[in-house]
């Protein structure tokens, strides 16, 4: 199985309201999803075929209402119970505009902090690769990543989070980390117009303990730094709605690895996932006959 950890959850809450703006009154539908980075990893794994184990806090009705929808999905939880309610993130989709008001999420106490770890310590003796992704929920200090990833260190972690939460894990050591360009730019406050500085820039995250890096480019692919460099060419979409692509090319990515399939298959399977994301309406959905045609159009080069 695949363990996802997702340590900040949320019910994403959708509204659709073609003519939103502030100061008035809408009657609006909401459409409810498992929300938070790991869990779009989950479900994207899930429909890649792949037995999932999603893990993390869950809280309060809102926690109740993600366990129940993950298990309808066939997705296993493994949670540990948070005193405070999971949070809710609200996206308002206008037409052309997208409002969103994200709660900070619930603070986590030491002691169930304590809890979790020793949790996960025992779910690492049943999985090989771990999908750590999203931000730090509040009462949690920047060093807690950098532990999964340690306790993790035998096994493949994949860990997809930013700024001061990414450069304190980076001492240890994840298999794998996935900055997007804006994310690398922020860590390093410095330009990142040309490809040789988008390399020289992933490189220094290398030097700081990352063990491989998938930078991700958007529309322009992503850049790979493993053994060899690579390079990820990706055709032009029709995009829908991105939201996601991040997370369903690192669920992607532990889909080759979990397959044993050579690098170049995997950095396909990975790209072809987050643009199949971005061609759908939902976040963190993938379809598997579009994966299948986009991979053949997937150029993988060394450089
Ligand atoms: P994040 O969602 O973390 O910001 P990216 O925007 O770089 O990450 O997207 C991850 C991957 O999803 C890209 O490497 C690419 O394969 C695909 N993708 C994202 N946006 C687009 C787009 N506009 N056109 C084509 N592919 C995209």
């Amino acid at each position: 199985m695949i363990l996802t950890v997702t340590l900040n959850p949320a019910i994403d809450v959708r509204y659709e309201i073609s003519d939103f703006n502030i100061d008035k009154i809408f009657r609006a539908k909401s459409f409810k999803t498992p929300g938070g980075k790991g869990l779009n990893v989950s479900r994207v794994l899930n429909l890649l075929g792949n037995s999932v184990v999603a893990t993390g806090f869950l809280g309060g009705s809102n926690g109740t209402w993600i366990k129940n929808s993950l298990q309808n999905l066939n997705i296993n939880s493994s949670f540990i119970e948070s005193a405070s309610e999971t949070r809710n993130c609200i996206a308002i989709l206008g037409q052309g505009s997208q409002t969103e008001i994200l709660e900070p999420g619930a603070e986590i106490s030491e002691f169930e902090l304590k809890k979790f770890i020793d949790h996960y310590k025992n779910l690492l003796l049943e999985n090989e690769i771990i999908c750590i992704s999203g931000s730090l929920p509040k009462g949690i200090s920047g060093e807690t990543y950098k532990l999964l990833c340690e306790l993790g260190k035998n096994k493949k972690v994949i860990l997809d989070t930013s700024g001061t939460s990414l450069i304190e894990a980076l001492q240890g050591n994840p298999f794998l980390i996935k900055p997007n360009q804006e994310e690398l730019k922020a860590i390093l406050q410095t330009p990142l117009d040309t490809q040789e500085k988008l390399i020289k820039g992933a490189l220094t995250l290398r030097d700081k303990g990352a063990q491989n890096i998938l930078l991700s480019l958007g529309k322009n692919g992503a850049i790979y730094i493993g053994d060899d460099i690579y390079k990820i060419d990706i055709p032009k979409i029709q995009v829908i709605n991105p939201v996601g692509s991040g997370d369903s090319s690192v669920a992607g990515f532990a889909h080759g690895l979990k397959n044993n399939l050579p690098i170049e298959e995997i950095l396909k399977y990975s790209m072809a996932c987050g643009m199949s994301n971005a061609m759908s309406n939902e976040t963190g959905f993938i379809s598997l006959p579009v994966i299948e045609e986009l991979m053949k159009k997937i150029i993988v080069k060394k450089i």
